[in-house]
């Protein structure tokens, strides 16, 4: 399990409009089976769209930006509650 808080880091990379994971996609390792590639991950976003109905209501969102997400809980696909995730560092190349 790993809770943690990414609040405008992608407004900090100069791109208010992109999501953290569109920024720098955040990669995770489960210490207790080596799991790299399945995680449940629970966000909680905040978020700005331009809502367009029609005369005779009917709606399309159009221009989804957001503003600042928080991660909440990474929990191992295959340990669930059990296993322990970890952040992994980003390799700059
Ligand atoms: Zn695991």
């Amino acid at each position: 399990m790993l809770r943690g808080e990414h609040r405008a880091l992608a407004r900090q990379a100069g791109c208010p409009w992109l999501s953290l994971a569109t920024v720098l996609p955040i990669r995770y390792r489960c210490i207790s089976c080596g799991n790299l590639t399945r995680f449940d991950v629970t966000t909680t976003s905040t978020r700005r769209a331009f809502h367009h109905y029609s005369v005779g209501g009917e709606l399309v969102v159009e221009e989804d930006h957001v503003i600042a997400e928080t991660v909440d809980e990474v929990l191992c696909r295959w340990c669930a509650a059990g296993g322990t995730v970890e952040e992994v560092e980003h390799q700059t190349s």
